[in-house]
């Protein structure tokens, strides 16, 4: 294994029973609509359960009244069944029950597979569809830096710059091992006009990844118009400074062997030069096909038959 420690775990789990019944009749789904016309924008938290910053946000705002000032504004805690399975002693164990959430994002499989996180899904995509602009809130098992990830889309990269922070992104092209929900339906079409983002925050169970998931969450609502700038700035909280960069995700390896090993204890964003052997995957060398590519999502407790590395290219 790679030797790399996880961080300190700063967060536990909330009781979110609070927030388990609404008006939509699916569990922990909030619709708020304003008398005001506007877009129909869509906050998730939980997409994977040990993801504590984004079900933070949420419950805050929640707690707080926040409400539209137009349009339509629904709030989504994903996967709160995997959220509650949490223990400190297997911390990443509670990223779902049965699958990734976040790679469930296809009709066929949403229907037909009958895991907890695609019945899960099949309750959340009526809402996914309606929504104009969507957030999906993350954190990771590496922790150097917050950014976004999105399809590699104008607009979605347009909407990533009006947010200003965090000031990195990753664009993708549909390479992970599954399908994503910032790009299901008209998320991923170029030609449409709907827009979904990931924000990761930072590290898993950090505090300081409660602050970047509420100033993401505000920041969203405010550029969709949802809330007025005098009020986003009063909630907004202050974030250090981030790096910044634009990357294009070049590809996601998927550990084929149990024997995995990173050769360097990478933590994110390092870059390579080609021909640099990044990890063994049995006996297989895991190698950098380009110069300068970029480490991106070293998994921390790698595990055969899912993402290892994902490798990026620099853009910007
Ligand atoms: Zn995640």
């Amino acid at each position: 294994m790679t030797g790399r420690q996880l961080p300190p775990i700063e967060l536990r789990p909330r009781d979110l029973t609070r927030w388990k019944k609404s008006d939509t009749g699916v569990d922990y789904v909030h619709v708020f609509k304003s008398p005001e016309p506007g877009p129909t924008v869509m906050t998730v938290a939980l997409t994977h359960g040990n993801e504590f910053c984004g079900a933070e946000a949420l419950h805050w705002a929640l707690d707080l009244g926040l409400r539209p000032a137009c349009g339509t504004w629904i709030v989504a805690f994903a996967n709160v069944k995997a959220y509650q399975s949490f223990k400190a002693e297997v911390p990443l164990d509670s990223r779902f029950v049965d699958r990734d959430m976040n790679r469930v994002w296809r009709d066929d499989w949403i229907d037909g597979e009958g895991t907890h996180e695609a019945i899960r899904a099949g309750e959340l995509r009526p809402f996914v569809r309606q929504a104009d602009c969507l957030l999906d809130i993350h954190s990771t098992s590496f922790a150097n830096r917050p950014f976004f990830v999105g399809r590699n889309l104008p607009r979605v990269r347009a909407f990533a710059e009006k947010l200003v922070y965090p000031p990195s992104m990753l664009l993708q092209n549909g390479s992970f091992d599954g399908k994503v929900m910032v790009e299901y339906g008209a998320f991923g079409e170029a030609h449409a006009q709907q827009t979904a983002l990931v924000v990761e925050c930072g590290a898993h169970f950090l505090k300081a990844t409660v602050m970047v998931a509420k100033h993401t969450l505000i920041a969203f609502l405010e550029a969709t118009g949802m809330l007025e700038p005098e009020v986003a700035r009063r909630l907004k909280p202050a974030v250090p400074p981030a790096e910044t960069g634009v990357y294009t995700i070049e590809s996601v390896h998927i550990a084929k062997h149990e024997d995995l090993k990173f050769l360097a204890p990478y933590e994110g964003f390092e870059e390579v030069a080609a021909g640099t052997i990044i990890a063994m995957d049995g006996p297989d060398p895991v190698v950098a096909p380009f110069d300068r590519c970029t480490i991106l999502f070293p998994k921390a407790q790698p595990r055969q038959g899912r993402e290892l590395v994902t490798l990026g290219k620099r853009i910007d």
